[in-house]
């Protein structure tokens, strides 16, 4: 264990924290056995998104560091090596939590200095990972952004968020915004394989149909698809199937990506688990972060075929139409491309 987190680095790398030489530590108990949570102040919270808005959104917030789902090919990982933390198990079970995120949020988006731009939670970690169920920071937040009639987006691969159903009718009532599910399989091996932490995927499907039945707009974000792993058709019509059943009312499919910085840990996974695959990754993520944009594109047209098959996605009424066809490439997909 590294009880010396070199917070000087991490206040370098990230802003929002302070320097906590004293950060305090608590070991998980009982359900959160095996997690180590190391409370902090965040100086700020709302974090901007560097360039152009590319993304659909320009604004996130994130109560967490690290993430207990644990996805294999998260590429967040790398960020907790700013903070003398490895990128592997410290990442998924050494968790950085903002205890003052709300708190933050309320101070910050007081009118006389926001413009009420649209919120991203779930881009750099999952706002719903087990750390939620004890600290409860991402309520906290929908609370705030709810009083203030701030719009948001969530994305995330834990059914936990239907605990927050509540907020999300009532900001649903009067605003645009999205709860999204991450559903890149069904197929348990893969699943086991690739998202260790994560609720069954049908379980988020559940949650899925539950938002939208009660009035929340809910898709799926089929992704990460994962070459030569997840990507046979009949395992991307089973989601595509089970989104049209559960009346999402997005489905964006987005191939797996490796930022640079991810590489080594990956390639190192796939020699491991699927050392068949190596010189295909080699190929495709040798050099490159994407796949080529052709074979994005056909994987999309045959996800996109086959919810048309099962009777096509549920459209919905905006707040302020703006497109009422629905949309294959959501902000969800690209918070995706974020978030890894
Ligand atoms: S991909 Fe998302 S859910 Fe998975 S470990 Fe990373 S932040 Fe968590």
């Amino acid at each position: 264990m590294n009880d010396t987190l070199r917070w000087n680095l991490a206040d370098a790398d990230d802003p929002q924290l302070s320097m906590f030489p004293d950060a305090r530590r608590e070991v998980g108990i009982g359900e959160y056995r095996g997690l180590e949570f190391y409370e902090v102040m965040a100086k700020t919270i709302i974090n901007k998104v560097p360039g152009p808005p590319r993304f659909g959104f320009q604004y996130t917030v994130n109560p967490y560091r690290g993430c207990s789902h644990a996805c294999t090919y998260c590429f967040a990982r790398p960020t907790h090596e700013y903070l003398g933390l490895n990128a592997a198990e410290d990442f998924d079970s050494k968790i950085i939590v903002k205890i003052n995120a709300a708190e933050r949020l309320r101070a910050e988006i007081q009118p006389s200095k926001w413009g009420g731009a649209l919120i991203a939670l779930g881009t750099n970690t999952d706002p719903y990972q087990r750390a939620e169920g004890k600290y409860r920071l991402t309520r906290a937040i929908l609370e705030v952004l709810v009083e203030h009639g701030n719009r948001f987006s969530v994305l995330t691969k834990n059914s936990l968020a239907v605990r927050d159903l509540d907020l999300f009718v009532e900001a649903a009532r009067t605003m645009d915004i999205r709860v999204d599910f991450s559903i890149g399989t069904f197929d348990e091996d893969v699943w086991r394989l690739t998202e260790p932490g994560t609720p069954h995927p049908r379980k988020r499907m559940e949650a899925v149909a539950r938002l939208n039945e009660a009035g929340v707009p809910s898709g799926v974000l089929m992704g990460p698809v994962i070459p030569g792993i997840s990507d046979e058709p009949a395992q991307l019509q089973e989601v595509a199937r089970a989104a049209v059943e559960a009346g999402a009312v997005s489905l964006g499919t987005v191939l797996l990506h490796v930022k640079p910085a991810l590489r080594d840990h990956f390639l190192t996974w796939i020699e491991d688990e699927r050392p068949e695959l190596l010189p295909r990754y080699r190929r495709l993520y040798g050099s490159k972060s994407f796949v080529p944009e052709g074979m994005q594109k056909r994987v999309s047209q045959m996800v996109n075929q086959f919810a048309q098959q099962a009777g096509g996605l549920r459209r919905y009424q905006r707040h302020k139409p703006v497109a009422a066809k629905p949309s294959t490439t959501t902000a969800a997909a690209e918070q995706l491309r974020l978030i890894g």
